[in-house]
């Protein structure tokens, strides 16, 4: 079990000190033991890792709330006036990098993914940067075309790059003020989000409106508010992204589309009337929306009819040692691979792959075969 050292430790940097910390998974990781929070308890993150061999705990990344209109949102969450950062909010696969004897990149649950520390040691200047601060944690989103878990596309990204958005003491979670971070990822040459501005909170509205409108345009997610220290954050996203979601979860209906429908369009029907749509807005709106539910799964339907593979589709590139620790990570997750394309190009072993939508596949194959509701 976690040894109770690590346990007081942990306690003593939350609100409420508790018995919570039986819920710790133990998991073998390269020849070290993690304990990992498998759910948020009591202010302590979900994914939070005690890698005892290395007397390192690593917390997880806090969950960001959401608002759901910019006036009055940004002024009632950040109410004493301050001074807010707005940044660009990627659409990637967050990670934390921390040095637990070697730098790994561990996910929001608390799991070392092995193509993420690959990628992240070879294009992040880790070994300089924890020499110089060994107890922070880079919490970083990898974004572009390839990578195993998003696909979105972001204009001059081939392969996939991180985008670091914060920077952490690994123990307590505390952020670096954003000023004081953004100029630490400067220094070393960390790709960052865009800053879009820094304002009184009630003066951001306009500038935040006129961002999502900029982003929505190109097809992007939203922005990030964050109080100069780091510690206050909330997200606000764009039309494109809520009809993005809808698309990805109802390509895939029987996993994963009643649990986004009811978010999203909640989502764009606070933004459509804080926007004041006139008439031709709401039907281009409601189009829209309805099209990103029904044209995903209507294709799905028929590709199950005819007998293709359903699911999300994905692009790695990497060294083939990597590639095939990817894999094993897969699989340890119970998830069902299918390769459809796999070669060797100048080195490197890029892979397509898809990861089977197993509930959706036979959930449709039987309504096709005649099965009842
Ligand atoms: P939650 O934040 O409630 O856990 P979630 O897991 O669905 O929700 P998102 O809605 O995608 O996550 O929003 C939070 C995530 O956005 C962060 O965990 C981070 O990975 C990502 N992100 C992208 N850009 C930024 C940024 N500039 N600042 C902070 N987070 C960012």
């Amino acid at each position: 079990m976690v040894p109770e050292e690590y346990l007081e430790r942990l306690e003593a940097t939350t609100a409420e000190p508790d018995d919570l910390f039986e819920h710790f998974e133990q998991r073998s990781v390269a020849g070290q033991t993690h304990y990992v929070l498998t759910a948020a308890r009591h202010g302590v993150e979900r994914g939070t890792v005690i890698v005892e061999d290395a007397d390192v705990v690593v917390r997880g990344y806090p969950s960001i709330p959401r608002i759901l209109v910019l006036d009055p949102g940004i002024p009632s969450f950040f109410e004493g006036g301050e001074t807010v950062a707005i940044e660009e909010k990627l659409d990637g696969f967050n990670v934390r990098i921390a040095d637990v004897g070697d730098p790994l990149a561990f996910t929001r649950s608390g799991y070392v993914c092995p193509y993420t520390t690959a990628q992240a040691r070879d294009s992040l200047p880790l070994e300089e940067f924890f020499a110089a601060h060994p107890r922070k944690t880079i919490c970083a989103e990898l974004i572009g075309p390839e990578t195993p878990y998003t696909t979105h596309d972001y204009e001059g990204i081939d392969t996939h790059e991180f985008r670091v958005f914060d920077v952490r003491d690994c123990e307590s979670g505390v952020p670096l003020p954003v000023a004081d971070r953004r100029e630490l990822c400067e220094e070393y040459g960390f790709g960052q989000p865009r800053l879009f501005g820094r304002a009184v909170a009630s003066d951001t509205i306009a500038t935040v409106r006129d961002t999502i409108d900029d982003l929505d345009a190109v097809g992007r997610e939203g922005v990030v508010l964050k109080s100069a220290d780091g510690v206050q954050m909330v997200k606000y996203t764009t039309k494109t992204q809520h009809h993005g979601e809808l698309a990805y979860a109802f390509s895939m209906p029987f996993d994963y589309g009643r649990d986004f429908v009811f978010s999203r369009v909640v989502r764009d029907a606070f933004q459509a009337v804080e926007l004041d749509e006139s008439e031709e807005q709401l039907e281009e709106r409601a189009r829209d929306l309805g099209e990103s539910i029904l044209r995903p799964m209507i294709s799905t339907i028929q590709d199950v009819a005819a007998g293709e593979t359903v699911g999300e589709r994905h692009r790695v590139r990497g060294d083939p040692e990597t590639i095939d620790a990817l894999f094993d990570h897969l699989h340890e997750h119970s998830l069902t691979i299918e390769r459809e394309f796999d070669q060797c190009e100048n080195g490197e072993r890029v892979v397509e792959f898809v990861k089977v939508a197993d509930s959706s596949r036979d959930r449709i194959r039987y309504y096709l075969d005649g099965g009842t509701r």
